[in-house]
């Protein structure tokens, strides 16, 4: 990782931050943030050091041994983000938060059921609750490793929530979502157990979720048409066609017998 790469990260991981303020995810300084940076070394939030006055230079910066450098001393929970990082080399971000819907569910223990198909953007049926242990510790992190087992996003037991991603983006507009979806959760908690969606059909979500996410169109079996960019090689064939059929376009305005007010094509 080179020194400009390094500086545009800890810049960036300020501006996540201040967006964690003012999505309304993050309370008081309880959140924290860590980025790959590379096999050995990440970028660590400091600890209880408010995201306002949070400047790049005070951002840490951690091995995977446990040293680490800079003015401050890491997050309380660098040791989950550590892990995390070292176990999941599919994602590079780890947000963690104590977003209010989310804590709600994780106080209780539960784990969001596929009540609604946007669960799937976790990567499975369900957004696990990791069992609960004391902040900072080995027994946090085992149990937070074991709840994010195929998935991207977990609630921790009577805590908070951690999301994963590649980018700083996707970490923070996948922990927005958790937090959307938990409090849709228990809102639909208020009319009672909502039903749920079966295994096969969140497997179909989870397809066209990952279809998108590579940049393709969402489509399912029995789509008679798929929406696609009207290409330019089109268009300009249907310019020569209207220039060589001139009488035609003349003689199909003629009977315009339509319903008033209503545009032709
Ligand atoms: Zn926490």
């Amino acid at each position: 990782m080179s020194k400009t790469n390094e500086a545009a990260l800890r810049r960036e991981m300020v501006e996540t931050c201040r967006k964690m303020n003012s999505t309304g995810i993050n309370q008081g300084t309880a959140g924290n943030l860590s980025m790959r940076l590379d096999a050995d070394s990440f970028l660590i939030t400091p600890s209880s050091l408010p995201y306002e006055n949070m400047k790049p230079a005070d951002i840490m910066k951690m091995w995977m041994d446990g040293t680490f450098e800079g003015k401050h001393r890491p997050s309380s929970e660098w040791r989950f983000h550590r892990d995390i990082l070292r176990h999941r080399e599919d994602i590079n971000c780890v947000l963690h938060c104590h977003s209010i819907y989310a804590t709600t569910l994780a106080v209780h223990h539960k784990t969001i059921p596929s009540f609604h198909y946007m669960t799937g953007v976790a990567g499975g049926t369900t957004i696990r609750c990791a069992r609960y242990a004391t902040f900072g510790t080995q027994e946090l992190s085992d149990a937070a490793i074991e709840a994010l087992d195929g998935r991207l996003a977990c609630l921790l037991g009577q805590h908070g929530q951690i999301s994963l991603g590649k980018s700083f983006a996707s970490a923070l507009w996948l922990a927005i979502e958790v937090e959307t979806i938990s409090r849709m959760y228990v809102q639909a908690l208020t009319l009672g157990e909502p039903p749920i969606l079966s295994d096969g059909e969140m497997a179909r979500v989870i397809g066209q979720m990952q279809r998108m996410s590579y940049g393709q169109m969402p489509e399912g079996e029995g789509a008679n048409d798929v929406a696609r960019p009207r290409t330019a090689k089109k268009a300009a064939a249907k310019k020569i066609a209207a220039k060589k059929a001139p009488a035609r376009k003349t003689a199909a305005r003629k009977p315009a017998a339509r319903p008033a007010g209503r545009k032709r094509g």
